[in-house]
Parts: structure tokens; C-alpha cells; sequence
């Protein structure tokens, strides 16, 4: 006996024939007019099905056509959902036919893209090129694909760290550096996180007001900024965001890039789904200073509709980049010629050494609509986002509790009981549990809001009107007990 390859490659054949038609199947049904009985957006899981998930390693072998009744079983009726056109919880993307079968393709190559010499390293830096493209970053600019926008805006951290504090802060740590820097009060969590990863700690990171649109307030940044320097601290970083969380605000970032050319401070953006509307004509102005950036972290996974994982980072200064990662070590020397050249490898540029073929599911995706596509695509949502601000306003029952300038909704029952928060917050629980639709919650202004965020290309305006809806319905039920 050889290795792990089948004795008859004839049944894995065919295995992965019914597999890819059962696939496509499902995906060819994740549209609108789907009858939301049969085709839940979300179902609980019951227990017996997660116990029997909860078994010992296996021992011995298993007929693959048996595990992939058990994927068919167990796994896919109790996905999350987010390849329906209902689901409009979080920001998660809705994938595509060709990102899953470019998924597979990239997995039957089993690339390894750390680094040496190889065709796929190539197609992961024309990624790259075009994603500093869609931006209007320099095509000299450096990045690297990751597993999503925590990791990128991370590794624009760690390059603005040193990239002021210079070489000995990598081994030497921050220490007493008194390095501060800024992000509006509405920046992703992810943002903290990354200081207290790279040994800032999460104080080090001034939360700057918002103003009543939700942008970073500039004044507030000049007056802290100010206030840090007149204390001996260092300013290193603002880090900007192109479409916020919970309500998809801008912040300015042509007067942000600015500020930071004027004050010498690293200008990085935070664009994890807005940077996609640099593909829309017609919503890239919002964006005016995006090509400024330092860095930019964005997400293929999320409006781009790559199938997860598939985050970006791009930095304007390819060395920086690397200053902020390479090592040498004598068991990955570069050479000129060989497996071993093309320097410099990915894993100077970022945490991991042992990297997926991440970079082929984007380039098909990509090449498959063009960019114009996904532009129209993007435009798309926020058109269905504008859809269901309308009909939330012409509800009684209903308000809108932040501008929509993008494709993030967020809104209330604003009547109907004296709780209101927890009278919406057990609504969006009944909407899950009815299959119907998943929208997600949040707060805005202190109070509970229901928010629908539009970022599956599969979502018509019916969808909205289906869910407000199913709601509606859902409210007069537990008026009605
Ligand atoms: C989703 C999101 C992130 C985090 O991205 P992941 O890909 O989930 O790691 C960061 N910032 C913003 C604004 C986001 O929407």
C-alpha cells in the first residue's frame, strides 16, 4: 500500500461528478422566488444532529460517499445562510459559481503560497495589481491576500508601527515608545484588536467622535491629535473608514489624507466592503482620498462575492511592507535561479509562511464578470438598500434611525410596546426562526436597531419588501398574544 491516493480513482470520479451537480443544484435555487417554506434562509440546528457532529477521532477508514451524505445531512440544510438573497445579516457576501469552482481547482493544485518560484505567486501579485488599481493606489504598491479584513487592517498596524519606530521595535517591542494613534468611534472592533495584538494595547487607540452622518469628526482628530503631541506622545496612525459597520458611513478621507501628509501620520483605511464601490461610477466619488492611502485592508469575501476566506491588504510603500516582515532564516534562503528565487516571497510580507491559492478563486471571480459587473452589482444593493429605506419610512410603525448612503439599513419598531429594544431585538429572533429573512441588529444612538445590510448580489427589491413584511406580520403576532 502507497500513499493516500484511491485504489479506483473511477468511484472518486464519479463521487465528485454527483458532489459538483448537487452543488450547483443549490446554488441555481438560492433566488428570490424560491418559496421561503421550503427553502428557510436559517434553521436552528437540532441537538441530535450537533451531537452526532461530536464523535471521536475516527480510527479507521470511511467511504467517502458515506461522509458526504453525512455533509448533505447534517452540514449544509444548517449553514448560516448567507448564499440566500434574504439573508442581510452582518456583512457577509453571497458567493458565486465560479469562486467555488476555482476553490477546487485551487485545492487540487494544493499550492503553497509562502514563497519559491511558481506560477501561482505570480497570479496573487496581478491580484494585487488590480486591486491597487480599482482604488487608484499605485500599481508599485505591495499587499498580500489573508484570510480577511482583521488580518489586513492588522498588517497595516504592524506596518505603520514600523514604519515610524523603525527596525528595533522588532525585537525590541513598543515598550515606552508612547505611540498613539486614531479611528472614529464607529471603527470595527477588528481596529482595537490590532493595537492590543501588536503590543500598542487597545488605549493607545483614541476613539474619535462621530458626527451626526457617522464620519470621523475632523476637528475632534486635529484637537486630539494635538492634545497627544502637547502630552510627548506620538501620533503613528489614523485609520479611517470607508463604509462603517453599522451604518456604511464614509469618513472623509480626502481631508483625513490631509491632515496625515500635514501632521507626517501613517493614513490607513479601513474599506473591508466599501472599497468595492470604487467599482461604481456613481458611488466612487464617496471614495475621493481612498488612493491616498498608506494602506488599505478590503475583503474579496464580502461585496466582491469571492467565497470565504479572501481579505486584502495593499501598502503604498512596498518596502515598508517588507521592512515590517521579513525575516532570513537559513532554511527559506532565496536564490537567484531555481524553486528557490523570486524573491521577495509573500511571507516577507505578512504573518503566515504556509499560504492557500487564495488568489486564484479572485481572478476568476474577477475575470468572470470584469469589474464593470460588479460595479453594476454593487450599485445594485445599494439600490435595494434605498428600496427598503423607502418603505420603512412609509410605515407607521417603522423609522429609519441612520442616513442609508450605502447599503446598510438600519431602522426600528418605533411603537407597539414600552420596551422598544427588546420588543425589536426578539422580533429579529422570530424573523430568523421563521426561515424568512436574516437581518442582524445593532445600536445606533443608544437605542436597538434592526439592520439590513444589502451585500448579496442575489437580493431584488422583493426580498426587502418580503422581509419588512414577514416583520410586520411577526409584530402583530405578539400583539395579537
Ligand atoms: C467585516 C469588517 C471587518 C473585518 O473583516 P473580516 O473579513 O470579517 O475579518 C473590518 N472592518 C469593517 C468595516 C468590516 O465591515
Amino acid at each position: 500500500m502507497a500513499g493516500l491516493d484511491p485504489e479506483d480513482w473511477g468511484s472518486l470520479r464519479a463521487l465528485g461528478h454527483r458532489m459538483l451537480d448537487d452543488m450547483i443544484d443549490r446554488l441555481a435555487t438560492q433566488s428570490s422566488d424560491a418559496d421561503p417554506a421550503d427553502n428557510p434562509v436559517w434553521q436552528p440546528m437540532p441537538a441530535s444532529e450537533r451531537q452526532a457532529l461530536r464523535r471521536p477521532l475516527p480510527r479507521g477508514p470511511s467511504d467517502p460517499a458515506e461522509l458526504y451524505e453525512q455533509f448533505q445531512q447534517r452540514i449544509v440544510p444548517y449553514a448560516l445562510g448567507n448564499t440566500h438573497p434574504r439573508f442581510m445579516g452582518w456583512v457577509h457576501g453571497g458567493g458565486t459559481g465560479i469562486g467555488m469552482l476555482a476553490e477546487m481547482l485551487a485545492a487540487g493544485l494544493n499550492a503553497n503560497l509562502g514563497g519559491r518560484d511558481h506560477a501561482p505567486i505570480e497570479l496573487e501579485r496581478t491580484v494585487i495589481r488590480w486591486a491597487a488599481e480599482m482604488v487608484g493606489m499605485p500599481d508599485t504598491s505591495s499587499g498580500l491576500l489573508v484570510t480577511g479584513s482583521s488580518m489586513a487592517n492588522m498588517i497595516a498596524v504592524l506596518t505603520a508601527r514600523r514604519a515610524w519606530a523603525g527596525p528595533t521595535v522588532r525585537s525590541g517591542g513598543v515598550g515606552s515608545l508612547g505611540l498613539v494613534g486614531y479611528a472614529g468611534s464607529s471603527a470595527h472592533g477588528c481596529i482595537p484588536r490590532a493595537f492590543d495584538m501588536a503590543g500598542l494595547g487597545t488605549e493607545a487607540l483614541r476613539a474619535v467622535p462621530v458626527d451626526p452622518n457617522h464620519r470621523m469628526s475632523l476637528p475632534a482628530l486635529e484637537a486630539a491629535i494635538a492634545r497627544d503631541r502637547a502630552a510627548g506622545l506620538h501620533p503613528f496612525i489614523v485609520v479611517a473608514t470607508a463604509g462603517s459597520v453599522d451604518t456604511g458611513a464614509i469618513d472623509d478621507l480626502d481631508a483625513i489624507a490631509t491632515l496625515c501628509a500635514r501632521e507626517r501620520i501613517w493614513f490607513h483605511v479601513d474599506g473591508a466592503f466599501g472599497a468595492l464601490a470604487a467599482l461604481s461610477p456613481t458611488l466612487r466619488q464617496h471614495l475621493a482620498g481612498i488612493e491616498r492611502a498608506d494602506s488599505l485592508a478590503f475583503d474579496f469575501h464580502k461585496w466582491a462575492q469571492v467565497p470565504y476566506d479572501a481579505g486584502c491588504v495593499v501598502v503604498r510603500d512596498a518596502g515598508a511592507q517588507a521592512d515590517a516582515f521579513a525575516q532570513t532564516l537559513a532554511y527559506l534562503g532565496r536564490e537567484d535561479r531555481g524553486a528557490a528565487g523570486n524573491a521577495p516571497w509573500p511571507c516577507d510580507l505578512g504573518p503566515d509562511l504556509s499560504r492557500g491559492f487564495r488568489a486564484l478563486k479572485v481572478w476568476m471571480t474577477l475575470g468572470t464578470y470584469g469589474a464593470d459587473r460588479m460595479g453594476e452589482m454593487v450599485d445594485q444593493c445599494c439600490a435595494v438598500a434605498r428600496h427598503l429605506a423607502a418603505r420603512i419610512e412609509a410605515e407607521p410603525d417603522l423609522e429609519l434611525l441612520a442616513p442609508v448612503g450605502l447599503n446598510i439599513v438600519c431602522f426600528r419598531f418605533c411603537r407597539g410596546a414600552d420596551d422598544l429594544d427588546q420588543f425589536n431585538a426578539e422580533l429579529v429572533k422570530d424573523l430568523h426562526e421563521s426561515g424568512i429573512a436574516v437581518p442582524s441588529t445593532t445600536t445606533i444612538g443608544g437605542v436597538r436597531a434592526i439592520r439590513a445590510a444589502i451585500v448579496n448580489h442575489r437580493t431584488q427589491n422583493h426580498d426587502a419588501d418580503i422581509m419588512i413584511d414577514g416583520l410586520l406580520a411577526l409584530a402583530a403576532l405578539r400583539h395579537s398574544r
